[in-house]
Formats: structure tokens, sequence, C-alpha cells
């Protein structure tokens, strides 16, 4: 079956789920979007508002800054795929909770063992967190994670994983900004080196 079909499968459970608490207060379930075949793979945290009523990932405030960020490694949004490590926004944009992460991330699981990504951008506390610990590689803060390329394996893939902040955290701090595209620069770079970078610089 081809990545579409099997990543629709999984968007389709995750749409009627009622695994956690958080579908009590969904307008719609936001599962991700992009290019099935995508190399490049961008995890944020959980629906927002915006995203809880579109049912897509990183629409609103933060997705366009997520969108301007994203030119600079030569992709479109259609380009890679997006989703988060929580799909049901959690009320009033709370942090997710430890059981919500794992009861809902099965789905991101899945979704990774589709695509097999070969890099992961992680963006902010929480997926950085999750995909760290996956791959068993230690997780201070995102402060010190930030900007530094490791090579990872997660669930049998041999991939690199990129942590930079959140967008939404840029949204409020100038120097998260700056350092988020300081980031960005050099995720650019990371991809030009293996190849991954997006059609309009590679
Ligand atoms: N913040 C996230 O982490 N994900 C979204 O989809 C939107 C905002
Ligand atoms: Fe299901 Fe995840 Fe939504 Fe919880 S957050 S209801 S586990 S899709």
């Amino acid at each position: 079956m081809s990545n579409k079909k099997l990543l629709d499968a999984v968007a389709t459970e995750v749409i009627v789920c009622t695994k956690c608490d958080l579908w009590k207060g969904r307008v719609k379930a936001v599962p991700g979007v992009g290019n099935p075949e995508s190399q490049v793979l961008f995890i944020g945290e959980a629906p927002g508002q915006a995203e809880d009523l579109s049912g897509e990932p990183f629409v609103g405030a933060a997705g366009k800054l997520l969108d301007a960020l994203l030119s600079e490694t030569g992709f479109s949004r259609a380009d890679v795929f997006i989703t988060n490590v929580v799909k049901c926004r959690p009320p009033k944009n709370r942090e997710p909770e430890p059981h919500e992460i794992e009861t809902c991330t099965p789905y991101f699981d899945r979704q990774i063992n589709i695509i097999k990504p070969r890099f992961i951008v992680t963006l902010g506390n929480h997926s950085t967190a999750y995909i760290l610990s996956k791959a068993r590689l230690p997780f201070q803060s995102i402060t010190k994670a930030r900007g530094n390329v490791r090579e990872a394996s997660i669930l049998g893939l041999k991939v690199a994983v990129f942590p930079t902040f959140h967008p939404a955290a840029a949204l409020y701090s100038a120097q998260y900004k700056k350092q988020l595209e300081e980031d960005f620069h050099r995720i650019r770079d990371e991809l030009l080196k293996r190849g991954l970078a997006g059609p309009s610089i590679s």
C-alpha cells in the first residue's frame, strides 16, 4: 500500500479517536499534513485554536512563522510532513499531560514508521523530549538541546534529529526568534550536507 493510503488510514482513526479525554474538547482532531513521501518531518506539540477549527497543524500565528522559517530550507509546507505529539487541542492550550502523550503517540510512531524520515525537526520541549527518549538519548532542556543535530536510531530507523524552539515561543520573545532563525540556518546546512534540502535551494 502507498504511504498516502497508510497515512490516511491513521488519520481516519485519529479523527474519531476517544482514547484520552482531549477528544471531548475538540472541534477537529489534527492528524498531520504534507507529503507522504517526504524525508523530512516536523513535529510540534499539540493543536491550538486555529488548528482545532481547521484540522490542520500550524495554521495559526505560530504556523505563519513556521512557514517563513521553512522557506529557508527550500521547502514549502506541502513538501514536508508536519504533525504534533498530541492530535487534539488541550483545553485553553495548556501543555499536554504525560498520560495524554503516552496515549496519543502510538499514532505518531505509526506515522514515523510509514514515512521513514531521514531528518526530524522537533519544535519545542515536548516533541524533543519524546523523540530523544525514543532514541535513548539524554534530554535536559530544550535550551540545552536546541541547535545541534543528533544522529539517532528511532524505531529501527537511522535518522538525524534537530531540536529547536517552538515557533510560538518566538512570537513573544525577540531572542527566541533570533535563535530559531539561527537554528533554521543550521537546519538548511545540515539538509544540504545530506542531499535532503528542498527543491528551491538544492
Ligand atoms: N503549536 C503546535 O505545537 N502545533 C500546532 O499545530 C500549532 C501550534
Ligand atoms: Fe485520541 Fe490523541 Fe485525540 Fe487523545 S489526543 S483523543 S489519544 S487522537
